[in-house]
């Protein structure tokens, strides 16, 4: 049977292929019955996940880094006593004799009932201990799952596959090679979510936001995705196919003759010269950026490098990384954010239980919070200064005070290094994210002791609308023309521009066409976005006159009623 699903749309292109369903939490697992012959076969398969944990969690206490903190040793014997429980280490063995059931059920029922008792506590601290028993079984389940038995395994088709998950978190999709999966598509999510911001980085379609698709779609169903548009299509029929087929060719075509613009400077037709950089993920990212015309990279978020591994990336490790980038780039600016983790991007083992994790200990409050973790980074970051054209950034900023604790680590970086002799770039310029409302009403202070600013539109738009930007339900109330964020970018560009502080703005607008002029006809003159939006934003400022848009911009940032905001801003894009 044939049907069309509509999610958010979040990264183009269209893609053919199979349906590949994948479970996100792992302890969604199968049942069956096992026949008594299986049985201690079952067993072992199960003790020995059990010794492949025990010595996964040994081995990273014995190699946990020098620079880590205290509490990494308490979080490791915490997940050891809790692997040890025996509701966890014996209470599966006998279930699987008892009720002929597979390991990974047994151990499902189990710890079930283990987080329930932690649910009895009254004490705050003990309930939330549950999340880590869950991690605990997670990890078990994963070591079982590298000895199936007698699991089915799906059918693969790879480079027509396309994954269906409930939920993909930016550490999950950041593994997943472009050239592995035709398209991504997961029943929540936002379209400035991470997974998004990935997704697009990979230059592979993304669908999010579709509510039901994992459920309504069954292993193996022939999908059409169009990430333009954010609709599935499940099972199409032969017309269909062939019209989508034809459309794929069209945008291929259309994404070629883009590219041709790569050495073309991004000037306006009145000669205003434009920089166009890329955001990046991962240090191998500058060859699409460099592939694109990218003149820089704008924004490298330098937290990937902390996702997806038990242990953290060294000194040495990151130095190598922001070297390799600032060489890569040959001089041209190279932008790296300091880590922002937390919230959706958390250490793993250290996934917070705050109700509101954007709201909390993310970004900058992180790194004040555990000295040791920034002040190697920072020593990799300015190490690497000596070696290209590095600047450093600072997420999210809300008060003074951090900035200025912030300025003192940088400070006491530099002098450690000058007595040990080690080079670095004593001018590196130190920018700001604007990207809470607080800091942009307050420019003025964060301006005055920063060498550049960089508006973060994607969380400026979930925190001054008050709208998770993961959250696919309320998704639709994101808006960029919103009179109060029309408001705030056009005080902390104007405010940028008066005060002679370079202003990026490197949220996902920058990368959104039917921004880029009123953006330029508010004053913005640097950009920074996914690489393969760079040749569509060229070509755009490349058709742009500043003094041609500069009434229509002004009479936008003048209107209250959204219709009429909209035809302004459809007339600015057609002049
Ligand atoms: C932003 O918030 O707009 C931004 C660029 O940073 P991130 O998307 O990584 O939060
Ligand atoms: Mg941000």
């Amino acid at each position: 049977m044939s049907f069309t699903l509509h999610g958010i749309a979040v990264s183009s292109g269209i893609a053919i292929g199979y349906a590949h369903l994948i479970s996100h939490t792992s302890l969604e697992v199968v049942h069956y019955v096992l026949p008594k012959q299986f049985l201690d076969e079952e067993i072992a398969r199960f003790d020995t996940a059990l010794q492949s944990a025990r010595r996964e969690f040994a081995s990273l206490r014995s190699n946990r880094p020098s620079h880590s903190a205290a509490e990494f040793d308490a979080f490791i014997e915490l997940h050891q006593m809790i692997l040890d429980d025996p509701l966890l280490s014996i209470a599966p063995r006998e279930m699987i004799v008892a009720e002929h059931c597979n390991a990974e059920w047994a151990l499902k029922i189990q710890t079930e009932a283990l987080v329930a008792q932690f649910d009895e506590f009254e004490d705050a601290y003990l309930r939330e201990r549950q999340l880590d028993v869950k991690q605990v079984a997670e990890r078990l389940l994963m070591h079982l799952s590298g000895h199936p038995s007698h699991l089915p395994q799906p059918a693969r088709h790879d480079v027509d596959t396309i994954l269906v998950a409930d939920d993909l978190s930016p550490a999950d999709l950041i593994q997943f090679k472009p050239q592995q999966y035709a398209a991504f598509i997961t029943d929540v999510g936002g379209a400035t979510s991470h997974t998004a911001i990935v997704a697009r980085s990979l230059n592979t379609p993304c669908v999010v936001g579709l509510h039901h698709a994992r459920m309504l779609l069954r292993e193996d169903d022939l999908l059409i995705l169009d990430g333009e548009q954010g609709v599935l299509i499940v099972n199409p029929d032969k017309a269909m196919l062939a019209e989508y087929k034809l459309r794929q060719s069209e945008w291929e075509l259309e994404r070629k003759k883009l590219k041709r613009l790569r050495t073309a400077r991004a000037n306006t037709l009145d000669g205003a010269i434009i920089e166009l950089h890329a955001n990046i993920e991962r240090p191998e990212d500058i060859v699409e950026a460099k592939e694109h015309g990218a003149t820089g990279i704008g924004l490298f978020r330098s937290e990937f490098l902390f996702l997806n591994r038990h242990n953290l990336p060294s000194e040495e490790e990151q130095f190598t990384a922001y070297r390799a980038v600032a060489e890569g780039m040959e001089g041209q600016p190279v932008t790296i954010r300091t880590f922002d983790l937390g919230s959706d991007k958390p250490l793993k083992g250290k996934e917070r239980t705050a109700n509101n994790p954007a709201l909390g200990l993310r970004a900058i409050r992180l790194c004040l919070a555990e000295p040791a973790l920034f002040r190697t980074q920072l020593r990799a970051l300015l190490r690497a200064t000596h070696y290209g054209n590095i600047k450093i950034l600072i997420p999210m900023l809300s008060c003074v005070s951090e900035l200025n604790q912030t300025l003192q680590f940088i400070a006491a970086t530099k002098q450690s290094l000058d007595h040990e002799g080690i080079p670095y770039n004593r001018e590196v310029k130190i920018g700001g994210m604007i990207e809470i409302p607080a800091a942009a009403l307050s420019l003025n202070i964060f301006a005055e002791k920063l060498d550049f600013l960089s508006i973060g539109t994607n969380d400026l738009i979930q925190y001054t609308l008050a709208i998770d930007r993961t959250d696919q339900d309320v998704a639709h109330l994101y808006d960029p023309l919103h009179p109060a964020i029309l408001y705030l970018l056009a005080h902390i560009i104007g405010t940028s521009n008066k005060l002679r502080k370079p202003i990026s703005l490197c949220g996902e607008m920058a990368g959104e066409l039917p921004y880029t002029r009123l953006l330029l006809g508010m004053g913005l003159r640097q950009f920074s976005m996914s690489s393969v939006q760079v040749p569509s934003i060229k070509q755009r400022v490349l058709t742009t006159s500043l003094p041609d848009i500069a009434p229509l911009t002004h009479k936008i940032l003048r209107t209250d009623d959204p219709m009429r905001l909209r035809e302004l801003l459809d007339k600015l894009n057609t002049i």
